[in-house]
C-alpha cells in the first residue's frame, strides 16, 4: 500500500475466474495495442516488474518467468536421452527457446508462433526474456499457425514443446489442445520422442488441467502430470508430459544430476525435479473426477 502511494497509480484488473480478480498497480505502460490475433499489453507492474498480458491475462513477468520456463522446458528435455531437434509451438517471449538452447546436445530448435507482430514487440522490449537467443545459429523462428506447420512439415523432432495461450479463454491456441493434435505430434516425434504442454492452473482450472493430461495420456504410453508454483499466476501452474519411451521419474539419477548441473538454472534442481511430479491427495482426488 505504502509503495503504491509513491506514484500516481493506474490499476489493472486481471480476472482469474468469474469469482476472483487480481488488481495490479501499474507504474508504466510500455505497449498496449491489438495485433491481428490478440490484445498485447506490456506493463511495469508494482509487484511483478515488467509483465506481458495477452487478452488481459498475465503470460509471464520479470519476477518469476524463469520458474515457468524452466519448469516447462527441462523435464521434457531431460526425459529424452539426447535431444538434438526441438520444436516449440507458441513461446512468443523467446524464453522457452532460450531454455532449450541451454542443452548442449541441441543442434536445431524451431519456434513457430502465430503472431509476428507480438514477436516484434517482444524483440524490442523483452530482451531480458529472449536474451537475443533468436540469433543463435541453431535457432529458426517461423511465423505460422503451429497446427498447420506441424501438419505440413516432413521433419521429425526429438522434443516438441507447446507453450500456448490457454484453451479456456477463446484464444488462437484452442485447437492445439485436442487428441487429434497430440496424435499429429506423436507422428512427428522420433523414436524416444517427448512432448510437453502447459496445462493451465491447478487452482483455477483443475478441470482443464485434468482433461489435458487425460488427453495426452490417451495418445502416449508414458504420461506425467506435473506442476510448479508460479507467483505471477497466483497458483501452481500445471503441465502435461507425454513420452514414447522414457519416464521422467525413471531417468538414471547420475544422468539427471550431471545434465541438470550443466544447465546453470535458477529454479530447477534435482530435489525440485522430483517434487514437480507429486501431488497432494486432495488434488489427486479432484483430478480423478475428470
Ligand atoms: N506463458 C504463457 C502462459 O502459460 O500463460 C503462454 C506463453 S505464450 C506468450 C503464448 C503464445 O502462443 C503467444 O505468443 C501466441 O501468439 C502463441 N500462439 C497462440 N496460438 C497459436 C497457434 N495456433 N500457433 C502458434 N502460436 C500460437
Amino acid at each position: 500500500m505504502a509503495e503504491s502511494q509513491g506514484y500516481r497509480v493506474l490499476w489493472y484488473t486481471e480476472w482469474l475466474s468469474s469469482q476472483e480478480a487480481h488488481i495490479h498497480a501499474i507504474k508504466r505502460i510500455i505497449f498496449d495495442g491489438y495485433t491481428k490475433y490478440q490484445r498485447v499489453t506490456l506493463a511495469e507492474t508494482g509487484s511483478f516488474g515488467l509483465t506481458l498480458f495477452l487478452d488481459g491475462y498475465a503470460q509471464s513477468s520479470e519476477y518469476d518467468e524463469f520458474v515457468y520456463h524452466e519448469a516447462l522446458v527441462h523435464p521434457a528435455m531431460l526425459t529424452h536421452p539426447k535431444p538434438e531437434k526441438v520444436l516449440i509451438i507458441g513461446g512468443g517471449e523467446g524464453a522457452t527457446l532460450r531454455e532449450v538452447l541451454k542443452h548442449p546436445t541441441v543442434k536445431r530448435a524451431v519456434m513457430v508462433d502465430i503472431d509476428g507482430e507480438l514477436l516484434e514487440i517482444v524483440k524490442k522490449y523483452m530482451v531480458k526474456w529472449h536474451q537475443n537467443c533468436f540469433n543463435d545459429p541453431r535457432a529458426e523462428v517461423v511465423v505460422a499457425d503451429g497446427k498447420k506447420y506441424l501438419e505440413e512439415t516432413s521433419e521429425t523432432f526429438d522434443v516438441i514443446i507447446l507453450d500456448l495461450t490457454d484453451p479456456t479463454k477463446g484464444t488462437p491456441g484452442v485447437q492445439l489442445y485436442t487428441k487429434e493434435f497430440y496424435e499429429e505430434i506423436y507422428d512427428k516425434l522420433s523414436k524416444d520422442g517427448v512432448m510437453v504442454t502447459q496445462a493451465t492452473s491447478t487452482r483455477y482450472n483443475i478441470d482443464a488441467f485434468s482433461v489435458i493430461n487425460n488427453t495426452v495420456a490417451s495418445v502416449f504410453p508414458v504420461e506425467r502430470p506435473y506442476k510448479a508454483h508460479v507467483a505471477t499466476f497466483y497458483s501452481e501452474w500445471g503441465f502435461a508430459l507425454g513420452s514414447k519411451s522414457r519416464d521422467p521419474l525413471g531417468i538414471p539419477r547420475n544422468e539427471l544430476s550431471e545434465r541438470l548441473g550443466r544447465l546453470g538454472l535458477k529454479f530447477l534442481d534435482e530435489e525440485i525435479f522430483y517434487h514437480l511430479f507429486h501431488f497432494p491427495r486432495y488434488l489427486k482426488e479432484k483430478m480423478q473426477q475428470y
